[in-house]
């Protein structure tokens, strides 16, 4: 049996702002209702969301024997934001957060074999059929707010999500943590595109990615966009739901934006295929292509 706290002690010295641990069971529909997403369509054509359904709902499909899952947060909010026409999400200011999240849980995987020798974990980070945001409720790291993201109490939505996955057991579980959204909607009336619904009564809010700017402008391989799309500027994701969140607003900032670094972002829409795709191979804009850049800049 693990110790808890040596884990959370070496996540916080490693530079996670949070982790949390859940033991790894089934995902029940009415907390995790992806059939009912992908039913609706709201899936758009992210076939691979389809794909591997049955392990999404149930990690130890994913890992054979899992019985827990230590799911981490490091915050991203920048301390200012980009200028110009055009936008690019906050969380692809930096460099590719993939590379540095998997650096960070393969550093956590052995400081923690340090102490047990026997420890053995998969690390995730987006890639594999695992919803993360769900395992970090459930490790008591926030609440899924009605935008569906994760919403930390000090770090808001402004964080990536990674997390192990290990047959080891705990001396102590986290309990999830209950809704704070309440009555606000602020992030329901922010989008533009109308594109966070829901049935009503007690089923919680979806995002129909067919209307969203964040699935539309990296996810959607279409050479136009929809007509009536409105993208208030952004060329790669959307940030308009989280800005309207009031948990994000007193969130302190934990990445500087460099000057070299925002004077490269800003004149990137004026930059050349080769120039792209150099600015591009270490970022998180390296999900698209040039020509989905093109076509996102046109829109
Ligand atoms: S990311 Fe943008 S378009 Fe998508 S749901 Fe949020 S506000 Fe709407
Ligand atoms: S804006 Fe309001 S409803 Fe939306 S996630 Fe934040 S607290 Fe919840």
């Amino acid at each position: 049996m693990l110790s808890a706290d040596f884990i959370k002690q070496q996540a916080s010295a490693l530079g996670f702002q949070a982790c949390g641990i859940a033991r790894a069971t089934a995902l029940p529909k009415d907390e995790f209702p992806l059939q009912e997403w992908l039913a609706a369509g709201f899936y758009a054509d992210m076939d691979y969301m389809q794909r591997h359904a049955d392990k999404r709902q149930d990690p130890r499909l994913l890992v054979d024997g899992a019985r827990s899952i230590i799911s981490l947060l490091l915050a991203y909010k920048p301390d200012r934001r980009m200028e110009g026409p055009h936008r690019i999400a906050q969380y692809a200011y930096g460099e590719d957060y993939h590379e540095r999240l998997k650096r960070m849980l393969y550093q956590l995987m052995e400081s923690v074999a340090g102490r047990y020798p026997d420890f053995s974990a998969r690390a995730f980070v987006d890639t594999a059929p695992i919803s993360d945001r769900h395992w970090a409720q459930r490790a008591g790291l926030g609440w899924l707010g009605k935008n569906t993201l994760l919403i930390h109490p000090q770090w808001g939505s402004y964080c990536y999500i990674g997390e192990l996955v290990t047959t080891a057991e705990f001396d102590h579980y986290d309990t999830p943590m209950s809704d704070r959204c309440g009555d606000c909607r602020r992030c329901v009336d922010a989008c533009p595109n109308h594109a966070i619904v829901s049935r009503g009564g007690e089923n919680p809010f979806q995002v129909d990615a067919r209307r969203c700017t964040s699935y539309n402008t990296i996810e959607n391989r279409s050479e136009t966009l929809p007509s009536q799309l409105d993208t208030r500027g952004y060329v790669f994701g959307c940030d308009i739901c989280q800005l309207a969140c009031p948990y994000n607003e007193q969130v302190p900032a934990s990445i500087p934006l460099t000057n070299d670094r925002k004077a490269e972002l800003e004149q990137l829409p004026q930059a050349d295929e080769t120039a792209f795709r150099r600015f591009t191979k270490h970022s998180p804009l390296n999900r698209i292509r040039y020509p989905q850049w093109r076509r996102n800049l046109k829109h």
